[in-house]
């Protein structure tokens, strides 16, 4: 292993860095000090070794055997935010939260960050969105270190945004995102971000363990077999059609407040977490013939048999 400036942590759980707090160690886990840092930690390593960037764990089931070779999760050196006009560009350790606050404070609308509860670095890779916009509308250009330790400029073309994803070569870490939005007064963009915290507080578990949405909304159905009458369905529906709401394996549930919200009520382990959410895919398809897709990502290793 090279020899950082940052912090190089040998088999160190990831259970408390994630929203559902379950999962095994990272073989290693760094914690680069600056870009620089990164860069030349990269470099150096040896191209063979599996590298994993992560966010703040609000979108992951990391699995209880852990994840082999090089967890990275930048911190500290990573989340500046600053506002030129009505382009900001935020480090990719910002959280979304922080971004759409330092923006509406500059009069430029990214309110729909507000209520995703990641990092940019996670935003730009999910291409994280809600109430009607994505990253992909507000993108202007991101940064990324390569597995290489070189620093390159992607335009949002490079990303091949789709929903909810991206394209991003294996291992490259996002380092910062540039974002343009229209202009607003700060009294307004507050005004309305106030309004979508009170809306997710009365339709979400926003006070639980989750990593929000577990499956994506089912798309291209119709009812009439019209061609011009196709849309998409909401997962929570056909889970709930399904009896599936409130569904329990071990500490894990599906949440009784919005069925597409898959749940540590206390003491889940990732195993009860997944097996409960392929339940659910597979009851679903026997009462609806939909299949139903993850749109939480599973990483790591299952437990070795015998262990937990
Ligand atoms: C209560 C709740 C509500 C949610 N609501 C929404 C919503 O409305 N809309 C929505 O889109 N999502 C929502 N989510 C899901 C989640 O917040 C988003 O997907 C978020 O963008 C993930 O960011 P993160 O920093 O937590 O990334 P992580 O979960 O840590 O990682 C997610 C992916 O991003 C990659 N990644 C993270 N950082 C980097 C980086 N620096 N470089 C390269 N790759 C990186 C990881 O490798 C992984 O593939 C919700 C989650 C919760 C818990």
């Amino acid at each position: 292993m090279p020899h950082p400036r940052g912090a190089l942590t040998p088999s160190r759980t990831l259970s408390d860095l994630t929203w559902l707090r379950v999962g095994g160690p990272a073989e290693w886990l760094f914690q680069p000090a600056d870009q620089e840092d990164l860069c030349t930690f990269l470099g150096a390593l040896d191209p063979a070794t599996p590298v994993f960037p992560m966010g703040v764990g609000s979108n992951l089931i990391v699995r209880d055997g852990g994840i082999r070779g090089v967890v990275i999760r930048l911190g500290r050196g990573f989340n500046a935010i600053r506002v030129e006009g009505a382009r900001v560009i935020a480090g990719a350790a910002a959280l979304d939260a922080h971004v759409a606050r330092r923006a509406a404070e500059a009069g430029v609308d990214l309110t729909f960050l507000r209520t995703i509860p990641g990092s940019i670095g996670g935003a730009v890779r999910m291409n994280a969105g809600c109430y009607g916009a994505y990253v992909a509308d507000h993108l202007v250009e991101a940064r990324a270190v390569t597995r290489a330790g070189e620093v390159v400029t992607l335009l949002p073309g490079d990303l091949a945004f789709g929903y909810r994803q991206s394209h991003l070569p294996e291992g490259w870490v996002l380092i910062e995102a540039t974002f343009a939005g229209k202009a607003s007064t700060p009294e307004a963009l507050i005004a309305k971000m106030e309004d979508q915290i009170a809306r997710r507080d009365a339709s979400q578990p926003t006070r639980e363990r989750s990593a929000g949405s577990t499956f994506r909304n089912p798309a291209g159905f119709s009812s009439t077999g019209r061609a011009d009458d196709v849309h998409d369905l909401k997962a929570w529906k056909v889970i709930d059609a399904a009896g599936l709401r409130g569904a329990r394996r071990g500490g894990a549930q599906m949440s009784e407040k919005h069925p597409n919200f898959l749940v540590n009520t206390g003491g889940a382990s990732a195993a009860d977490l997944e097996g409960l959410g392929e339940e659910v895919r597979k009851r679903v398809f026997q009462n609806s013939g939909i299949e139903l897709e993850w749109e939480i990502m599973r990483v790591g290793e299952p437990a070795p048999v015998g262990g937990t």
